[in-house]
């Protein structure tokens, strides 16, 4: 993963975003997805900001262990 597609900007390096955070991908209850958590090794759901471009949030979703983005949306909108 070298690149981010932004919903606003285009396809920008990955060093113009940041990380956030990662999100559990099993529904459940809050505690279960705090404390009760298994990471998958193919699927990951993650925050990140656009902080050297537009300042979108977005949520990402990708394989960590190839490094291949799913899906870019913007965080309330539409896919990317
Ligand atoms: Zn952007």
């Amino acid at each position: 993963m070298s690149r981010l597609h932004c919903p606003f900007c285009g396809p920008r390096e990955l060093r113009e975003f940041r990380f956030h955070k990662t999100l559990p991908t099993e529904p459940g209850t809050a505690f279960a997805g705090i404390y009760e958590r298994i990471d998958n090794p193919e699927l990951s759901v993650e925050h990140w900001q656009h902080v050297e471009g537009c300042r979108g949030w977005l949520r990402v979703t990708r394989n960590p262990s190839s490094g291949a983005v799913l899906e870019t949306r913007l965080l309330g909108g539409g896919v990317a």
